[in-house]
């Protein structure tokens, strides 16, 4: 069995990654990027984004993260495209599988997996996925031009979502499981002027029905209380904005988690319970899952990590 080994493994190509890869090309570190299951990220999924310096006029999720890739090539970056599928972090080098089949060694790891979107948990997810079901408005949006959607969550995502497809939908409703929306206020503002999205507060979502994909969503209102009320609405598309969950499945509790599932990092570094390994951006971070903040801490890390080699002599 064929063992390539490397000084520094980075898994995943989001902000995070991509940095950490132009800081140690550019330090002429040996590193090696995966990219994971979706090349570049969670910005690939989103449309403008006005918040990330340098771009006076906003920029497409997705264009950023091209340029942020073709940052690194230029920089001599060694950019692959893989799932890391398992790790053993009990000794050094450590060792990881790709895809299941190829063997890596590394002598520092920077996590940078990021976060994969929520779901409810109904069973009529999974039976409609690909049928109505979606976790992207800018995805799928397109397919629900001049139908009906609804987006479930109250924060910025899914008022950012149920804006995104006002624009496509002839009606999004919005059901949120609050009295309240929990997003900002620039954002409240901005869906509680659009005429065609119609915000169900105080309302779960109990299942879905369709004979051919779905065609409506079976909700709940007060829920658990005695003016708990049962209603239906029909839909064509049924779109998940409840969050995310950090992608530490394949760190099978070899480092140090929180109760959610976020690597903990010993603050002000990106360094985690296990010596050379180093967390970077929204796997590390629950608080403020930005993209910028995940490019800085790509950078962090990948300083961290150059800082770590330098003490093993390598
Ligand atoms: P949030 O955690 O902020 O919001 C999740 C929403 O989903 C809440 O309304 C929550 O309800 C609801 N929810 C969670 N679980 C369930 C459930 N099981 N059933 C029904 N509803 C549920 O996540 P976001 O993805 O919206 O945002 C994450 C972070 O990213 C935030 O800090 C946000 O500000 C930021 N962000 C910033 C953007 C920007 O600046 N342009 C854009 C998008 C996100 P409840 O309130 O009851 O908990």
């Amino acid at each position: 069995m064929e063992i390539e080994k490397i000084k520094c493994l980075i898994i995943g190509s989001g902000p995070a990654g991509y940095t950490a890869a132009i800081y140690l090309a550019r330090a002429n570190v040996k590193s090696v990027l995966y990219s994971g299951p979706l090349p570049g990220g969670q910005l690939t999924q989103t449309t403008a984004i006005e918040n990330f310096p340098g771009f006076p006029d906003g920029v497409d999720g997705f264009n950023l993260m091209d340029l942020m890739r073709q940052q690194a090539v230029n920089v001599g970056a060694d950019l692959r495209t893989g799932v890391v599928t398992d790790v053993d972090l009990s000794q050094r080098p450590f060792r990881v599988t790709v895809d299941g089949e190829k063997h890596l060694e590394a002598d520092t790891l920077i996590v940078a997996t990021g976060a994969s979107a929520k779901y409810l948990g109904l069973a009529d997810e999974k039976k409609y996925a690909g049928m109505g079901v979606s976790a992207c408005a800018t995805c799928d949006g397109f397919f629900y031009r001049k139908k009906v959607v609804a987006v479930v969550g109250g924060g910025d995502t899914a008022c950012e979502e149920a804006d995104y497809l006002s624009n496509l939908a002839s009606k999004v409703y919005m059901i949120v499981r609050k009295p309240y929306l929990r997003a900002s206020a620039a954002m409240q503002k901005r869906v509680m002027e659009k005429e065609n999205i119609e915000i169900l507060f105080n309302t779960n979502t109990r299942g879905l029905f369709g004979d051919n994909g779905v065609e409506g969503a079976h909700l709940v209102k007060f829920m658990g209380t005695p003016e708990e009320q049962e209603f239906d609405i029909a839909i064509d598309g049924f779109f998940l904005a409840i969050g995310h969950q950090p992608n530490t499945h394949f760190l099978k509790d070899q480092l140090q988690l929180d109760e959610a599932g976020y690597i903990v990092t010993h603050g002000p570094t990106t360094a985690t319970s296990v010596e050379g390994v180093f967390a970077a951006g929204d796997v590390a971070d629950p608080r403020y899952r930005q993209a910028i903040s995940a490019a800085g801490t790509g950078c962090r890390a990948a300083l961290d990590a150059e800082k770590f080699l330098f003490s093993l002599g390598s």
